[in-house]
């Protein structure tokens, strides 16, 4: 039912198999209304763009369409269609008139062909035993229906709720998985944290179900369409999400863009080459009726977010997911702020980050951030388990200043006064420590370095070589560093390494050469 066919960090490039096609995620369904006279876009329109599959409300269409009718025929569209519940008005109006199983039976009926359960969702003001309530009696409305679910050609969707309780969210996705029948687990109600800016809070909410249910399945994400949401919730393995926020915003006279939304009043320009944008500018649109304006408005808003989806797409296949988020975390602190909870959450990631795949191409490095990125860490990790032959001859450690061309480096390092029989170890502050054997291989030279060098990177380079290699090796080598006294970060990074070996008590042997950049350039 659900294919992987690449990943990069924990999101994953799949196919999910329905019953009117295959949907290759990550997907966003666009929300639309059962009765075509309240569509703001033409469903036909919003499948032009490149969404394959939507989304609309079972419980509107029950109320509005009624029973006996096929919804892909009143809705006028052909491809796979999922349906929610009702909960959204649940959450919204705080009861719906029908049970269950009513709203089960009438998504079996309609020609669903992928279906939700009428779940309890968690409002962000519950309080803890409310939530707890809402998951016991989602569980049991998961299984009420299991005579319906079972056996069924219909994906059906199992919500996992708890908000911002983590454990009682980690309970309801636990407790989920022991449920049959379910082909995809839908995490519930981000949208409070996202109309906050709360994106931290959804990186936690997500990473706490991808730890908790089956990497092989799918998780669907509710109503989290925005663009700056997106890279994450793929990134922590969301494959699928819906979205109304397309209307929501147009009604409200907002506009997407890759770094937050706007109001339409506010802008000069219309940032986008969209068909909407190429040939208007924001008075063109505010001079317009309103129900016109609403519906372009509209459609930008889906381009905006099909562009996001297809970013984040095209960085899984590359294999530059995280130097990705390095870049949405520069659009907005609230996605700043989700990238350092992401670090939180670390160990998800790293467990499913490819080391490279096909052309290895560039690492990016352009904030301390990136000294996170999954590939430099497995590279740094593979070299510290590489350690010089006991009783070795002089270790000198090498700052790698520029990329010179690896045939060169050899003569390189003799030039700055190295003798042959010397150990040579290279050091630099995104790649750490490394045995001059492995510049040239993967990533070692292939990198391209525009960061600026806080102090926290140069004392992390510092300590990890007073402590792996200065102390560690006291007894088999005698480690000498080379400082290039016109290389500003060499330079930093000797002073503390001097400070760090005398509280330490250990010896190293400073070279210091005054013009490093005339060598390697
Ligand atoms: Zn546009």
């Amino acid at each position: 039912l659900f294919e992987i066919k690449d990943q990069d960090l924990a999101a994953r490039i799949g196919k999910l198999y329905t019953r009117r096609g295959v949907i290759e995620t990550p997907h966003l369904f666009p929300v639309i209304d059962p009765s075509p006279r309240k569509q703001v876009v033409d469903p036909r329109t919003i499948a032009s763009i490149g969404f394959s599959a939507l989304i609309t409300n079972a419980y509107l269409a029950l109320r509005r369409v009624g029973r006996g009718k096929d919804l892909h025929s009143v809705i006028g569209f052909d491809g796979p269609l999922m349906t929610d519940s009702g909960a959204y008005q649940l959450m919204q109006y705080g009861e719906v008139d029908v049970t269950n199983r009513e709203i089960v039976e009438y998504q079996r009926e309609c020609g669903s062909d992928i279906a939700v359960i009428l779940d309890i969702p968690t409002r962000a003001e519950d309080p803890r035993h409310r939530v707890v309530e809402s998951v016991e009696e989602t569980l049991r409305r998961a299984n009420e229906v299991l005579d319906i679910v079972e056996g069924s050609d219909i994906l059906w969707v199992l919500p996992i709720q708890g908000g911002h309780y983590l454990d009682v969210l980690q309970y309801s996705a636990r407790m989920a998985t022991r449920i049959p029948g379910y082909s995809i687990y839908g995490l519930g109600s981000p949208t409070t944290f996202l109309e906050r800016f709360e994106l931290d809070k959804i990186v936690d909410m997500i990473a706490v179900v991808r730890l908790t249910v089956p990497f092989s399945m799918p998780i669907h994400l509710f109503g989290a369409g925005h663009p700056l949401a997106i890279p994450f919730a793929v990134a922590l393995g969301v494959d699928t999400m819906d979205s109304a926020s397309y209307i929501l915003y147009a009604r409200d006279d907002r506009y997407m863009t890759p770094s937050g939304t706007y109001r339409l009043q506010d802008l000069d320009y219309l940032p986008c080459s969209c068909p909407v944008c190429q040939r208007r500018d924001p008075r063109d649109l505010l001079e317009m009726e309103r129900s016109e304006r609403c519906r372009l408005l509209a459609l930008h808003n889906l381009y905006a977010l099909i562009e996001e989806v297809r970013r984040v797409k095209q960085a899984i296949r590359e294999g530059r997911l995280w130097e990705y988020l390095e870049e949405v975390s520069h659009r907005h602190p609230a996605a700043r702020r989700a990238l350092e909870r992401v670090l939180h959450w670390y160990s998800l990631i790293e467990r499913h980050a490819p080391r490279y795949k096909g052309e290895a191409r560039a690492v990016m490095l352009k904030s301390s951030l990136s000294l996170y990125n999954p590939r430099l860490i497995h590279a740094r990790r593979a070299a510290e388990r590489m350690r010089i032959a006991p009783g070795s001859i002089d270790l000198y450690m090498v700052p790698l200043y520029t990329k010179p061309d690896p045939s060169d480096i050899g003569s390189l390092v003799r030039s700055l006064g190295i003798p042959e029989e010397g150990a040579v170890h290279l050091y630099h502050p995104f790649l750490g420590v490394f045995p001059l054997g492995l510049y040239g291989r993967y990533p070692y030279s292939q990198f391209e370095l525009g960061a600026l060098l806080e102090d926290e990177i140069v004392e992390d380079l510092a300590l990890e070589i007073a402590e792996r290699w200065i102390e560690a090796d006291q007894r088999s080598a005698r480690v000498k560093i080379v400082c290039c006294e016109d290389v500003d970060w060499s330079r930093r990074v000797c002073a503390k390494l001097r400070e760090m070996s005398s509280e330490m008590g250990v010896e190293a042997d400073f070279i210091r050469v005054a013009a490093c950049r005339r060598v390697y350039m």
